[in-house]
């Protein structure tokens, strides 16, 4: 493990990202760009663009046995099925399927590594030391301050990113969706469900509470 071939783990930050910061500080100072603008940004594609690649696949996978069975054995070439290009940061990407006895969980304990092509650009708690820590030493406790309260008897595997090594999650297809269709299942699927430290819902959280209010 001398060589963990991150190329991204260097702390303090490396020298390219340092110049961004530097050069987006510089953009926002003279007034070339918006701060909120480039929040914006960021969020677009850590939140929309990204994940709804993933769910894609993840919806395909759930309609389609044969799809699921070749993503689980090959993943590259299965998304390409789905016009889904796989570098950069995707060239290793394997999928591991959540079974009623199996949940995978998501991390890269040295930095930030995560498969881009299908999730976009991590969240900022995915690069905490908190959760690249806890999510090895505790990952029960971890699930669980995501609001996911696992059976004891669910066992709980850990997949440690690197360079060379990208996972992604395959959640399960929760019940009562037999009727919907790909795209309805698709728009499910959310980025934490993909990384493991979600399950999906349905219906999703936000119905559930309006019906709740009913
Ligand atoms: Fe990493």
């Amino acid at each position: 493990m001398s060589d963990h071939g991150h190329r991204d783990h260097n702390e303090p930050e490396s020298g390219p990202a340092l110049r961004v910061k530097a050069i987006e500080s510089l953009l926002v100072e003279k007034g070339v760009v918006d701060a909120a603008a480039l929040d914006a940004i960021v969020d677009h594609y850590e939140n929309k663009v990204g994940p709804r690649i993933g769910a894609r696949v993840v919806a395909r996978a759930w309609v389609d046995p044969k799809f699921r069975r070749r993503l689980l054995k090959n993943a590259i070439p299965a998304i390409a099925e789905l016009g889904i290009p796989s570098g950069p940061e995707g060239e290793y990407l394997t999928v591991v399927e959540n079974t009623p006895e199996v949940h995978n969980l998501i991390v890269c304990t040295l930095c930030s590594c995560y498969p881009w092509p299908v999730l976009g650009l991590p969240p900022v708690w995915y690069k905490s030391f908190a959760y690249r820590s806890r999510a090895v030493s505790d990952p029960r406790g971890v699930l669980r301050e995501f609001g996911v309260e696992l059976d004891p008897r669910v066992e709980i595997r850990v997949w440690d990113s690197s360079a060379e090594l990208r996972y992604m999650a395959l959640p399960m297809r929760p019940a009562g969706t037999e009727k919907l269709s790909e795209d309805e299942l698709a728009a499910l699927v959310t980025r934490d469900a993909m990384i493991g430290t979600a399950v999906v819902k349905y219906p999703p959280a936000a119905v559930a509470r309006a019906h709740a209010q009913d």
